[in-house]
Parts: structure tokens; sequence; C-alpha cells
């Protein structure tokens, strides 16, 4: 419509594309495309979920005290430096919405996820991208791209789709050697797969400006209740909690998180699983030819010969009833991911690329 014209930037966005979840003429497929828990949800989050039901006609908590206090309690955090959102995804945008605008660089990585660039579009801000190193997030690239006008500076740790992780040491010194008007944002969507790594938290606590933001969309097996959280330094909180919607997640939502995190039993097997069949998985597709980098995340980013093998081996894999993700749109045309799924799923998938590598097709 003449005149009528949106904020600039947001007619740039490229839609975010999800995992696919079907394949025509196909039951039963396997999805191995969006990185869900094989498991499935919490038996407790499923049980809340049944109980909260007959009090849905009631506003939820605005607060979420009680879901605060019981990731505090089991992550060892201060409760009143956690803000809950409609996943993190929420938690991200209100970093885009509250620290960047127009004028405003917002730095992502090469690989990086795609909302980060997304996010920075929305509020009008420029999405700067930096390189990484053979799929590895590089803190020298990124201390080289910043500026005075570089607002906030977004890392996955694990990385999605890469799968690879930088250490403690290497955050530090990108947190410390930032120029001071920017954030830190260390999203941890997968950390939660990484023995003894805390997402940051420390880091967070020792430092102010950094952090950090979880989800319960993928180790725990609520991707369809949306609720993540971040954990942060006050002052950012109380910034971030002016511009939250009061009733942002449903009564529905904040008792299934709440009752998945304190199933510590089937948070344990989801970790357990994932790293063994992970491992298995990755060997077998290095077997057929097909190598991957060390994997610290719930998937294994498969490496093609080239972008046409690549795509021919989804679409091999599709006819099979198999969705794993293409990574085109990531900078990865000759890579696919594929979720580490249970036992079964891994070894029809290895099984499959090995037929399609022998030529079977
Ligand atoms: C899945 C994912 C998220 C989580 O998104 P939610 O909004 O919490 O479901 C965040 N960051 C990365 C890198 C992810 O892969």
């Amino acid at each position: 419509m003449a005149g009528i014209e949106p904020q600039p930037g947001i007619m740039d966005i490229a839609l975010y594309v999800g995992g696919k979840s079907s394949v025509d003429g196909v039951s039963n497929v396997i999805k191995l495309s969006s990185n869900e828990n094989p498991f499935g949800p919490s038996p407790a989050a499923q049980d809340a979920v049944r109980r909260v039901v007959h009090e849905i006609h009631r506003y939820p908590s605005t607060d979420h005290a009680e879901l605060r206090t019981a990731i505090a309690e089991v992550h060892g955090l201060q409760s009143s430096r956690i803000i809950c959102g409609v996943g993190s995804d929420e938690v991200l945008q209100f970093l885009a919405q509250a620290y960047a605008g127009p004028g405003d660089e917002v730095i992502h990585t090469e690989h990086g996820f795609a909302m980060y660039a997304i996010l920075a579009q929305s509020v009008g801000a420029t999405p700067v991208e930096v390189a990484e190193r053979e799929r590895v997030v590089c803190v020298d690239t990124i201390l080289a791209a910043c500026s005075d006008r570089t607002k906030l500076v977004f890392i996955a740790n694990p990385n999605n789709p890469t799968g690879t992780m930088i250490g403690l040491a290497e955050i530090e010194r990108l947190a410390d050697n930032l120029p001071p008007q920017a954030i830190l944002v260390l999203d941890g969507a997968y950390a939660d797969y990484v023995e003894g790594y805390d997402g940051g938290a420390r880091l967070v606590e020792s430092r102010q400006n950094v952090i950090m933001t979880r989800t319960f969309s993928k180790l725990y097996g609520l991707g369809g209740m949306r609720v993540g959280w971040g954990y942060g330094p006050q002052y950012i909180i109380d910034v971030l909690t002016r511009i939250r919607q009061p009733f942002n997640l449903s009564s529905v939502a904040l008792k299934a998180a709440e009752a998945a995190i304190r199933d510590t039993a089937h948070v344990e097997k989801s970790r357990e699983e994932n790293t063994r069949w992970r491992a298995w998985l990755a060997e077998a597709l290095a077997e057929h030819g097909v190598p991957s980098d060390a994997s610290t995340a719930n998937f294994v980013l498969a490496r093609f010969g080239s972008p046409d093998e690549a795509g021919a081996c989804d679409t091999f894999l599709q006819s099979q009833g198999i969705l794993v993700r293409r990574v085109t749109g990531y900078k990865l045309p000759a890579a696919l991911r594929i979720t580490v799924g249970d036992e079964a799923s891994c070894r029809r998938v290895a099984h499959c690329i090995g037929l399609f590598k022998a030529g079977a097709r």
C-alpha cells in the first residue's frame, strides 16, 4: 500500500525455514530434522499438563516465580537473575529489542543460528556476519569485526548446525575484549548435552556484559510448549523484564517446564543415550565415507563431497521416510544435519546413507 510502510529492515528478512515434518505419501517418517528429544517429554511434565488443564480459565503467573525457583535450584543460580520467554527465541528477541536499533551492529558467525540475523533486522539493526575457522567460532575474527556500533554478539555454544564448541577460556577472552557498549549473548540451547559445562553461568556471574540463554525445547523435550530462559546481570534482566509481556508464558507451559526440569532421571537418560548414539552414528557415517566434526550437541553435521551429493542423499533419505536437515541457508550446502535419534533411528539412517553411498539409489 502506498504510504503505509513497515519499519526499515523488516521486508529484508528471509523467512525462517523449520525442519521438515512430513513426506508426501510416506507414513511413519523418522524425523531427524529439528533436534528434538527422541524420548519425548518427561512423564512428569505430561502429568503436570494433565493436572493444569482444569485451571486454564485462570491467568498464569506474571513473575514465573515457581519456574525460576526450580531452574535456580537445579542449576545452582540466583532466581532473580532469570527471565523466562516463549522459547529462548523470545529472550533473544528481548535482547535485540532492548539493545539494538537502526545504525547499530549485531554480530553473528558464518554458520550461526538463523534467528540472530532475523532478530537484528526486525529491529532495524545491521547484522554483521563473521567468518568461522573450519566450522568453529573464531574469537579473533569476532573481535576484529567489533566497532563502536556493535551492540550484541550472538554465539551458540555448542553451535547449531556445526555441533562444535569453543572452550571457556576463549569465551572469557571474547567477553573481556568486547567494546564497552556490547553484550555477549551465549546461546546455550545445546549446553545441556555437554557434561560438566554450565553454559557460561559462572561467566555471567563474574561479568557485567554476558548473558546466557537456555531452552526446554531440546534435551527437555518440550519444543511444542515454547519455554526458554535467560540468565544475566541484574541490570540487563531488569531491562528485559520491562519489555516482556506479563502473560507471555501459559500456565500449561510453566507447569510442564517446572516438572521437566525437576525430572532429573529423564534428563540424565536422554543425555546419556544421546552421547552414546551420537558417537555410534558419527562412526557409522565415517565408515561409509561421510565425515563429521566431533559434535557436542544432539546432532551430527554429515559432510558430503558436493552440494549435489548432499541434495541427492537428502532426496534418497526422504524416499526412505527419513527427514534430515539441509543446511544450505547456513552456508553448508554440501552437508546434512542429522539429529541423534533413538537407537533404531540411528541404525536406520546410517544404514540408508550406507546404501546411498554404495550407489543403490
Ligand atoms: C533450537 C535452538 C534454540 C531454541 O529455540 P527455542 O525458541 O528455545 O525453541 C536457540 N538457539 C539455537 C542455536 C537452537 O538451535
